[in-house]
């Protein structure tokens, strides 16, 4: 690193206005996205099947993806995407037909995923923490035509799937030997078999469909204020574009320095411990489509456990891990840390979650060799929205970053309602608001959703829930959720969902879901309950009402009765920050 006199060399607008010069790597060009003038990467990869054939030419000898013991190549994984793609063929699957994907992360995810994308279907990866029943409303509510499935996620849905009325067949992948399957169900295998096995599958080419950047690809699914999961629609071109913010963010850094960018080297392939699922945005577009386009390598865990992260990313050389602030944290404070060469981390980034500016020092601390990064993002702007690393992130620990030269950000005041001109109603710098962004990154909207739509989107912009600020640079900072969700180590739990559940009791008469504060997780679901007068139920009745009905992690680890209504302001909400005070931060790492 060559020395810097003084810090930064360039302002945010100077380094953006170099990144993106004509003829640069970053140019930025005008299109018009569903008839918004809209600014975007020139150079970005059109669609997510020009990621794929790119990620192709890397061939055999290039090691794609890792997991635990099974390893495929880029050329074994095209292979084995082309096969699926192929049989999708034959049943028909075309151009905007749902395919959903319910699995744990595996290398069969995303041969799937972009099986599905390469001939246009809009491809729906359920949350695989849901339940049964969670997982049905996403097949129902998707109109998904082909799931595919392991066989964990199978066994879930076996009993509802025929209330899957656009259901034609499913796929299981990982299924025990003598697996029968039955009407409507095949195993994967039967089409690619094992990982082992891809290398041998024969060559096909690429299907041909015509695709457009702003054609449908995904339906990620978020909660929302009504406890009902939304499904957002990314498009194409909201995906590529995290190829290009996330390499700008890196770039950017060089800048700030006073250093020239280095140009990407294939040859020195990069590294990814993925630990957060595919199937939120973090995984599927922040991490996937960057490592693939750069021939790099991802490693996928059967299930998080911090010792065996440590051992792998020694083993495998690991450049880039996080995801969301736990990891992190875990990783830090693991005992067998000391005992392990983690000197090949370039970067230990995250977002999705609020984290303590104590933690970017500890990285610098712990891991001198990795720039620690923050970004903000959502579902609905297909993840990275904002971001920064390295020292503008260490200068300030509190801040979530910048908007990418395409982006725009505003906050604006959280009473205001759409529409108004979007053009107008931001707030001074420095205020508080409800942060809005806008950019090709934001979704198209929700699937089959007008209202909540029309609710989120205006012009282009998407109201995010999320009270922040903006400084005069236009680095955000988020203070607080204007919306009714909590966050348990990066997985959002909607308080009315689980609130509807609890008020299923025939006993409960008032109910709140409230974040307890934990010191890695951030924050995790407890409850403070009314009972009607002469009822009873206890706590573990109530836990297991939720468990029964929703997926574990958004289960209340603690429920407190309350003796009569619960404390409200003047429009009737709940006081939730007082009841918040009831609960105390549990333990560290508990
Ligand atoms: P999701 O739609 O599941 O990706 O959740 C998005 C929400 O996570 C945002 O609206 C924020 O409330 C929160 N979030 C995401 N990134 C950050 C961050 N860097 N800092 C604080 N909160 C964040």
């Amino acid at each position: 690193m060559s020395e810097t006199k003084s810090w930064p060399a360039l302002s945010i607008a100077e380094a953006h206005a170099i990144l993106t010069a004509p003829g640069a790597r970053f140019e930025v060009e005008e299109v018009v996205i569903r008839g918004v003038p809209a600014r975007v990467f020139k150079n970005a990869p059109p669609t997510l099947r020009h990621v794929f054939e790119t990620a192709r030419g890397f061939g055999a000898d290039r090691t794609f993806i890792v997991y635990e013991d099974e390893r495929a190549s880029y050329d074994a994984f095209a292979r084995a995407t082309l096969a699926i793609a192929a049989d999708l063929t034959a049943r028909g699957v075309k151009k905007g037909d749902r395919v959903a994907i319910a699995m744990r992360n595996l290398p069969e995810w995303v041969a799937s995923f972009h099986a599905g994308l390469m001939l246009g279907a809009v491809m729906t990866p359920l949350n695989a923490w849901w339940t049964g029943a969670e997982l049905a409303y996403g097949l129902r509510d998707s109109g998904a035509r082909i799931a595919i499935l392991d066989h964990e996620r199978y066994e879930r849905l076996a009993g509802v799937l025929g209330d899957c009325p656009a259901l034609e067949h499913a796929y299981v992948a990982r299924a025990p030997e003598g697996f029968a399957g039955g009407t409507g169900v095949s195993t994967l295998e039967a089409l690619t078999g094992t990982v082992a096995q891809w290398p041998h599958l024969p060559q096909r080419p690429t299907p041909t469909v015509p695709l457009h950047p702003d054609d449908g690809a995904a339906i990620c699914y978020t909660s929302g204020t009504t406890g009902q999961p939304k499904g957002a629609l990314l498009t194409h071109r909201n995906i590529t574009c995290n190829i290009m913010s996330g390499a700008l963010n890196l770039a950017r850094r060089y800048l700030r320095r006073g250093e020239e960018p280095p140009a990407p080297d294939p040859a020195k392939p990069r590294c990814t411990l993925l630990v957060v699922p595919l199937f939120h945005v973090t995984g599927l577009s922040s991490n996937l489509g960057p490592l693939m386009v750069a021939g790099g390598k991802l490693v996928l865990m059967h299930r998080w456990d911090a010792g065996k992260a440590l051992r792998i990313i020694e083993a495998e050389r690991v450049t880039a891990t996080g995801g969301v602030p736990t990891i992190a944290w875990q990783l830090i404070e693991h005992p067998d840390r000391p005992n392990h060469d983690l000197s090949s981390l370039e970067a230990v980034s995250y977002g999705g979650a609020p984290s303590a500016p104590e933690l970017v020092r500890l990285i610098a601390e712990v891991f001198p060799s990795a720039a620690p990064g923050n970004a903000w993002g959502m579902t609905e702007t297909s993840a990275t929205f904002t971001g920064h690393n390295g020292e503008d992130y260490e200068r300030r620990p509190w801040s979530c970053g910048v908007a990418n030269p395409t982006g725009e950000v505003k906050v604006i005041d959280p009473a205001s309602a759409w529409p108004e001109p979007a053009s107008g109603m931001a707030l001074p710098v420095g205020e508080v608001g409800e942060l809005c962004a806008k950019g090709p990154q934001v979704v198209a909207g929700y699937w089959n959703k007008p209202d909540a739509t029309a609710a989120a989107f205006h012009e282009g912009w998407v109201r995010t829930g999320d009270l922040a600020t903006i400084d005069a640079e236009g680095f955000v900072t988020i203070i607080d959720r204007a919306k009714d969700m909590l966050i348990r180590g990066g997985e959002n739990i909607y308080c009315v969902e689980v609130e509807n559940v609890l008020y299923e009791h025939p006993a409960v008469m008032d109910a709140a879901l409230i974040g307890r504060p934990h010191r890695t997780l951030g924050e995790e679901p407890a409850a403070v309950v009314a009972l009607k007068p002469g009822a009873s139920a206890t706590e573990a009745e109530l836990r297991a009402l939720v468990a029964g009905r929703l997926a574990a992690f958004k289960v209340p680890v603690e429920v407190l009765f309350w003796p009569q209504m619960l404390p409200r302001n003047a429009n009737g909400k709940i006081l939730k920050s007082e009841l918040k005070q009831l609960f105390q931060p549990a333990k560290a790492n508990a």
